[in-house]
Parts: C-alpha cells; structure tokens; sequence
C-alpha cells in the first residue's frame, strides 16, 4: 500500500465462530471511504462476515454457511439477496492480503471521524453475513462511535429466535441494542416483540403490511417509492434496534416479492417443526 492510498477495508476479526465454533471466520470492514454503492444503503460502511476456508459460493452451494448465517430462511441458496459474486471479491481480497488487520475501536474511530466531516453516513453491520456470528463486542466498537457521531447504523438478525438459531445458538441479547431481529410476517415480529427486539418484517403483500400494528413501511422500498435510503433514513423507521428499554418505535417492514418470501416461511416452518 504506497503512503497516500487509503486501505481498500479493514480486517477487524479473525477468529472461531460464535454460532459454530469450529468455523473460522472473519469480519471486514470496506466502503468507509464514503464510496458505498449500494442503492438501498446510500454512502454507508459495508461490513461482511465470511469463512476464512472456504468461497463463499461453495460454502453456500456446500451448505456450509451456517458459521457465518445460522439457520436463516435465506441462507444454503435458499434465497439470500445479497450478490454472492460481490462477497466472491472480498473473499478473495480477504486471501490476499487486501485488507489492512486492525482493531474494531480503531474502524469504530475512524468510521466515527469521517461521519463527523460528513464523509461517511454510518455503518452497516452485516452486508453479508449475520452479525451474531462474531462476539458482540466487535460490533459495539464499530457501532457506537458512529451513532456518538451522529451516524446511521443498521442490522439485522435472525439469532433472535431459536428457530433461525444454528444449533439453537441464540444471540447475545446485548445485540438487541444494536440489531433489528429479522422476522417474517406479522406473529414472527410479535414474537421478537415479546423477547425485546424490534423487528424487520417481511410481508408477502403492503395490504399486509398496512393492517398490522406497529409497523412502519422501509421508507427505500418500491412500495413507499424509494423515497429514502438507509443513509437518510431515521426516527421511527432507522434499523438500529432497540436502543434501550424506553424505546417504543415500531416495527419496520417490507414487502418481499416472488417466491424468496415463500420459500423462506416454508424454510423457517420446517426448521420449527424439526423436519
Ligand atoms: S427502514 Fe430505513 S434503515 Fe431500515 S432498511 Fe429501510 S431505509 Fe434502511
């Protein structure tokens, strides 16, 4: 790296798996230099949680990505949105030695500075990848400062809820703070209601959606017009949890098209059932 280049990410954790211990995996850091492409997401840092052994496709197609995204709906190609081909590259920057190794409270500052100079949005923990599956202090490092800074930071979970869990490892509840619990229609966002977290819902229709309780419409969506990113969104909406017991805001939720919302309740129903 010549003296004036800024690092292409950060590698900030290496290490065993919370949600399987005997997996490897890694936790990057990349796009904190305000260049985020991401429509949804606007100039946010990206964060991605990978295996250390294996590409990503093949831990997929293998089924083995359960180390880095427990038991969701979405995970083993039944149906996760995010472009496998993208986690390929960082997978592969990963094992050359791309990535400049340093700590979480270092990217947290540095992340923080540059939200402050209005070069950066926020965070996104979890681009790819459950956060759940790296300890909890990780992600408090590099979330905090940012929000103390006046960021946006979202996340997501599907750790909440044993049924999502790899092996019933549930997350640390401390990420309640931090992440929105990953539901799916209406009683699932009930549920997570119920164990503290606050929800991001999918839906299979917005008429659903409208009719439920307590349940704000992602402002990004087709269905509210694209009218916000997650880089300007914010209130009652923002997806950065719950940050402590006196917050109320609602749910957020989202229409799911095609067959991923299907397949991923026909998943998540399965896996309940212990089939
Ligand atoms: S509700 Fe806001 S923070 Fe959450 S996904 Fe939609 S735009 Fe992003």
């Amino acid at each position: 790296m010549s003296k004036n280049k800024s690092p292409t990410g950060f590698l900030v954790y290496e290490g065993p798996s919370v949600l399987d211990p005997s997996v490897q995996i890694a936790v990057i850091v990349n796009r904190v230099f305000g260049n985020a492409t991401n429509a949804k997401t606007g100039a946010m840092a990206q964060s991605f949680i990978i295996r250390t052994d294996m590409k990503p496709n093949e831990a997929v197609r293998a089924k083995q990505d359960h180390a880095i995204c427990g038991a969701c709906p979405y995970a083993g190609g039944a149906g996760c949105y995010v472009s496998i081909k993208m986690v390929c590259s960082v997978y592969a920057a990963y094992q050359r030695g791309a990535y400049l190794k340093t700590t979480p409270d270092t990217v947290g500052q540095l992340c923080a500075a540059l939200t402050e100079v209005g070069m950066l949005a926020g965070f996104r923990a979890g681009s790819y990848g459950d956060p759940a599956a790296a300890p909890y202090g990780v992600w408090e490092a590099l979330i905090e400062p940012v929000r103390r800074a006046g960021g946006k930071t979202s996340g997501y979970t599907h750790q909440w809820s044993e049924k999502y869990a790899y092996m019933g490892r549930t997350a640390d509840p401390a990420f309640r703070s931090l992440l929105m619990a990953s539901a799916h229609g209406p009683v699932d966002a009930l549920l997570a209601n119920a164990e503290g977290w606050r929800a991001f819902t999918t839906f299979g229709s917005a008429d659903e959606l409208k009719d439920t309780p307590r349940m704000v419409m992602c402002p990004a969506s087709k269905e509210a017009g694209h009218r916000l990113t997650c880089a300007t969104c914010g209130g009652q909406s923002a997806c950065n949890g719950r940050k402590s017991l006196d917050d109320r805001r609602a749910n957020v939720g989202i229409v799911v098209h095609g067959s991923n919302y299907v397949k991923g309740l026909a998943t998540a129903a399965n896996e309940a059932a212990g089939r």
